[in-house]
């Protein structure tokens, strides 16, 4: 049986490596912070004691770490795994990251006699919790045959998006439309606070007509309008989301003028201590700008089918 190594076992990783547990996987792990290791272990996972130390164990090394800088440094650093796996292991990347590392990734991992697999992954952090990710996939169709256990396991949809790098690409195309509607729906219902609207009354209607969207359904009646701001997925995630978005854009000389309006209203929040919160606390940071009363639904409260 082929051993995974997982790095990254953050709000999504640990879920997604526990997945793998629960379903059978022999699993080896890394994060550089303790207690997630902890947790895994319990579980039958094998603490590493460094990337080359798990790189060393394993056929399969995924990834879900918070950017490029992290990703590179794991994958392609002196001490990361390329430099310490054995020939012919695959790598796995599900973080989101730009599209020039994930190429980096393929052509290094290439030279040196192994393959790669970018699979940055689609839906809400609970979501991931249930093993019901999304993954944009971008590899070889060999290699894409060679993770399909370990994505089956993680999710229920995979989409093979074109040849290595396609993947996270796909993934920049998705979270433009995901993370603007989140600034959208937060300066919609900041403003149908100031007007005296009634916060039921403004849900219903906009989940009725063609203004709702997957934020505004899924995630927000559970997260910042029950007064839960714990993440989920981060302010300081999002903003790295949108500044590949704009990079991207601008290097293939796409004029994306929403996306740049929408990054800095994320650099705003940021600054205001937001970083940490969950995305849908947007709309909160926002109230606080204006001095607006925050809305709330009450507790137990379900969106109209
Ligand atoms: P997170 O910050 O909760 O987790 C990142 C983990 O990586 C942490 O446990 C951290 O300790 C660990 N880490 C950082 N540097 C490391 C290193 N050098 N070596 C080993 N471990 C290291 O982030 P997250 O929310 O789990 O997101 C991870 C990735 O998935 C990001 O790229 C994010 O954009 C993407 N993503 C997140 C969501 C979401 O809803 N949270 C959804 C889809 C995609």
């Amino acid at each position: 049986m082929a051993t995974i190594g997982f790095i990254g076992l953050g709000r999504m990783g640990k879920s997604m490596a526990a997945n793998l547990c629960k379903k059978g996987f022999a699993l080896v792990v890394f994060d550089i912070d303790g207690a997630p290791m902890k947790e895994l272990a319990a579980m039958g996972a094998r603490p590493a004691t460094s990337v080359a130390d798990l790189a060393r164990q394993c056929d399969i090394v995924a990834t879900m770490l918070p950017a490029s800088k992290e990703v590179e440094e794991t994958m392609l650093g002196p001490e990361g795994v390329l430099t310490h796996a054995k020939p012919g292991t695959l790598l796995l990347d599900m973080s989101t990251v730009s599209p020039e590392t994930s190429d980096r990734m393929h052509a290094e991992a290439a030279k040196k006699g192994m393959s790669a697999v970018d699979a940055p992954v689609g839906r809400l952090a609970t979501h991931a919790d249930r093993g019901e990710c999304l993954f944009m996939v971008g590899a070889s169709a060999e290699s894409l045959s060679r993770v399909m256990p370990l994505l089956k396991a993680m999710g229920t949809t995979i989409h093979h998006c074109g040849p290595g790098g396609s993947g996270m690409r796909m993934k920049l195309v998705n979270n433009f439309i995901a993370i603007v509607l989140c600034q959208l729906n937060a300066e919609a219902l900041a403003l149908s606070q100031r007007f005296g609207l009634d916060i039921l009354r403004t849900l219903e209607v906009l989940y009725g007509t063609t203004a709702t969207n997957g934020q505004l359904r899924l995630n927000w009646p559970n997260k910042v309008l029950a007064g839960d701001t714990s993440p989920g997925f981060t302010v300081d995630l999002a903003h790295k989301d949108l500044s590949l978005i704009v990079q991207s854009a601008n290097a293939s000389r796409v004029p994306v003028p929403v996306a740049a309006a929408a990054r800095e209203a994320f650099s705003m929040a940021r600054v205001r201590g937001y970083g940490q919160m969950d995305f849908s606390s947007m709309v909160d940071a926002l109230c606080d700008m204006a001095q607006i009363e925050r809305a709330r639904v009450p507790a137990g409260w379900k969106p109209p089918a």
